[in-house]
């Protein structure tokens, strides 16, 4: 069998099998390493018991294109990536039963902010793994657990010091000395912001020395930030405004494909000239003209009149996904592959990706016959 041959049988075949185990479960090393040794021993041309050279390092060949090798991935990370999804559902999903029922054994917080002496961290029951998996990930150098932040509404489902919504990292984490000497340890950002971005302490005792020099830091910290009426969410795409806002040292804040606006979200994925011209392919597909006043919120739960049947709507929302997944993708090909021109996306991605998308979720085969 050809190179290209093997090369396609391992990515849909031997990357895909164990994929469903890897969604939840953490993998055992000495499993990583027999599924990798299946893989590169089919991989260079071996069969039954006669194994070829392998001319290239294992490790080079997982590696993507744009480093000139196969683009096959590791499967140890494949199953940090997906161990670290739950993360992320866990904290978009509250009212779901499976967090529910997480909850309601690991505590609101699921665990995610439990010390790692805990006897959760030496348990090995699945969702420990799971919080393991954001530790592993941190460790090999990926800011796993400070991605996650909050987007701060009316303040009430945020902890003052315990979650990420000011600055790059938890508040109790850079004012240590501060969070023990307040008298309720899971304040919320409401208890401790008062309107017009005033504070409101409540004190062990008054700080001091070292923790009077922090409370002035902190003051200074959160001086602009102001409660609003909406809850608090969390927060999803980084763009160059977002990541801004956190504090993070950027060059620029303009959008690197078009550079006519700061990128925010709704630039990046909506009004920025080349997501527009993508949005106006699609509309024109479905026999629509695109609007200028896009929402994707909008988009997704008032699809147009022409749908009627349910199975039309879940297309349509299929269509939307896969548009802002290929708009989003196309700029972060642009960013991380430091590429001066990136062709546009296409419609026929958008209609592939939407197809394999549909495809992949219907349960029976009378739904995908319809
Ligand atoms: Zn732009």
């Amino acid at each position: 069998m050809s190179i290209g041959g093997r090369l396609t049988l391992v990515k849909s075949v031997l990357n895909s099998l164990p994929m469903y185990f890897f969604s939840l479960f953490r993998v055992p090393p000495c499993v990583i390493k027999k599924l990798e040794s299946v893989r590169c021993f089919f991989c260079g041309g071996g069969t039954g018991n006669d194994s070829k050279i392998s001319w290239v390092k294992w490790e080079e060949v997982l590696l993507p294109y744009g480093e000139g090798v196969l683009n096959l991935g590791s499967l140890k990370s494949k199953n940090l990536a997906l161990l670290g999804k739950w993360w992320w559902r866990f904290l978009t999903e509250p009212t779901t039963l499976w967090v529910k029922v997480i909850s309601s054994i690991y505590g609101p917080s699921g665990g995610f902010d439990l010390d790692r002496n805990h006897k959760l961290i030496t348990c090995n029951s699945t969702w420990a793994n799971i919080i393991k998996a954001g530790d592993h990930i941190d460790s090999i150098g990926v800011a796993f657990k400070d991605s996650f932040k909050k987007s701060i509404g009316d303040g009430s489902s945020t902890r003052f010091w315990s979650d990420c919504w000011v600055g790059s990292s938890t508040l109790k984490s850079r004012f240590g000395r501060l969070f023990r000497l307040d008298r309720d340890s899971n304040a919320l950002v409401k208890d401790r912001i008062i309107k017009d971005g005033c504070s409101l302490w409540n004190w062990i005792r008054l700080p001091g020395g070292r923790t009077l020099d922090q409370l002035q830091q902190l003051t200074e910290l959160i001086a602009n930030s102001r409660l609003a009426v909406k809850p608090d969410t969390w927060k999803r795409l980084p763009s160059l405004v977002e990541l801004d806002k956190r504090g993070i040292d950027l060059h620029t804040v303009r959008c690197p494909l078009c550079d006519d606006d700061v990128e925010s979200v709704d630039h990046a994925i909506l009004f920025c000239k080349h997501a527009y011209d993508v949005w106006a392919k699609v509309f024109d597909w479905w026999g629509l003209s695109v609007t200028s006043s896009l929402s994707i919120n909008e988009m997704f739960s008032n699809p147009p009149s022409i749908i009627v049947s349910d199975m039309g709507f879940m297309i349509w929302q299929a269509m939307i996904w896969t548009s802002g997944y290929l708009i989003w993708w196309n700029r972060n090909h642009k960013v991380f592959n430091n590429k001066c021109w990136t062709s546009p996306v296409a419609l026929c991605e958008v209609q592939v990706k939407s197809f394999e998308w549909i495809s992949k979720r219907c349960k029976s085969k009378k739904d995908r016959v319809a």
